[in-house]
């Protein structure tokens, strides 16, 4: 048994879990919420028991890390290094890294790129570096997986000058899910992944999808941001770029109130005026709601877009993949977006369909192309990086 401190470090949350790098199975999870709020407070799980921790009023990352430190060394666990989950990496970050001062020094050029996700990535190292002081702490960024993503499909049609002077281009997210799940998906097909052409859907609250060509990502629909491509539950994915510009125009908004709407108002959410859930607008849908039944079309419509023209990319495909909260368990949603399909040779065998849900994996597909549903782990990732890299610095 191998285990790591997992953590992701947001501007007011902290995730955390204790991971067997080896199994993937975490003994302790939690996440410390609220911070620099009044109400901050820490809630965990241990097995099947759930717990809430207060924290001091106010508490930010520092007094947050050293509350999950005694909690973890209450678990009589012995970890071996700390993964630290990092939004963007920039250029700069093709692969996870050993953190030292001139990684951290690194990772505030790249604070531009993510001015909400990196400045607290950062400030959470530096506390759990203090909490931790004796073990390693390694990054795993989010868009490393996409660093081999070739520059016509990176490069933005803009002025070349705003990519090399302001490294302004597409970067990918959700790197680690993309990932594990690709890596899982040529385990079942019995192939190296050098050898396997996929297209992996991560279908959560964010939702992005990847084109991978002989093990490798060569494209993705999130960009520059987290914001462009799928329909997502809050985000709204492509759009006509010039709409930001006629918003201000037209109503008054400021650049911030433009993000927000884009942002946190717009997806599923906006078009449904209900909810950012799946679950809520496939019952919505179901009672007969249009708008939660149109949300669901547009979201499932933009996916099968992409699926078909990431075909075009990947070569001859070796299986679809659907993972995240919606790609694992809502088997509506994945009937409807392999039906637009059908013409092109593909169908869900329903039976198999309705089984692949709540963390089983398996092949829904009714022809000859798999069509992989693989619940992802992301912390595993993490884990098993700041394992091999702790290991290889000793
Ligand atoms: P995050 O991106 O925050 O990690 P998740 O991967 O947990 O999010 O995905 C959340 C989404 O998964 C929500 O839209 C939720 O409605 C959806 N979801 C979870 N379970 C089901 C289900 N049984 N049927 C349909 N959608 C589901």
């Amino acid at each position: 048994m191998h285990q790591i401190i997992v953590l992701n470090c947001g501007s007011s949350s902290i995730k955390f879990a204790i991971m067997d790098a080896d199994s993937g199975e975490a003994s302790l999870t939690g996440v410390a919420e609220n911070l620099g709020n009044s109400d901050a407070r820490i809630k965990y799980k241990t097995g099947q028991q759930s717990e809430v921790m207060p924290l001091p009023e106010y508490a930010e990352h520092k007094l947050a890390l050293a509350s999950i430190q005694a909690l973890i060394s209450e678990q009589n666990s012995a970890p071996l290094a700390v993964g630290h989950r990092v939004v963007h990496g920039g250029e700069t970050f093709t692969q996870s890294v050993l953190i030292d001062d001139e990684v951290k020094h690194a990772l505030k050029a790249t604070f531009h790129m993510a001015p909400l996700h990196n400045p607290a990535a950062l400030q959470g190292i530096e506390s759990a570096q203090e909490a931790f002081p004796d073990l390693p702490h390694v990054a795993v960024f989010d868009t490393a997986f996409f660093q081999t993503m070739p520059k016509h499909a990176y490069l933005y049609a803009l002025p070349k000058a705003l990519y090399e002077e302001h490294g302004i281009r597409r970067y990918g997210f959700h790197g680690s899910s993309h990932y594990f799940v690709s890596h899982e998906a040529a385990r079942y097909l019995g192939k190296p992944i050098e050898q396997c052409n996929l297209i992996t859907a991560h279908l959560g609250n964010g939702c992005s999808i990847a084109a991978i060509r002989q093990g490798q990502a060569v494209d993705t629909s999130l960009g520059f941001t987290p914001l462009e491509g799928l329909v997502m539950g809050t985000r709204c994915g492509d759009i006509c770029p010039s709409l930001p510009g006629v918003l201000s125009e037209l109503l008054g908004y400021n650049t911030k109130r433009i993000s927000e709407m884009l942002n946190r108002e717009s997806g599923l959410l906006g078009i449904s005026g209900l909810s950012n859930d799946c679950r809520t607008l496939e019952e919505a849908a179901e009672s007969g709601n249009e708008d939660a039944a149109l949300a669901l079309h547009i979201f499932c419509y933009r996916l099968a877009k992409y699926i078909g023209s990431y075909m075009v990319v990947t070569g001859p495909l070796d299986a679809i993949v659907f993972t995240g909260g919606i790609g694992e368990n809502s088997s509506w949603i994945r009937e409807t977006v392999i039906g637009m399909l059908e013409h092109l040779g593909h169908k869900v065998d329903p039976e198999k369909n309705l089984a692949a849900r709540f963390g089983k994996a398996g092949n829904i597909a009714a022809t000859a192309l798999p069509i992989w549903v693989i619940p992802t782990n992301e912390e595993w990732v993490i884990a098993r990086d700041a394992l091999n890299i702790s290991k290889q610095s000793n």
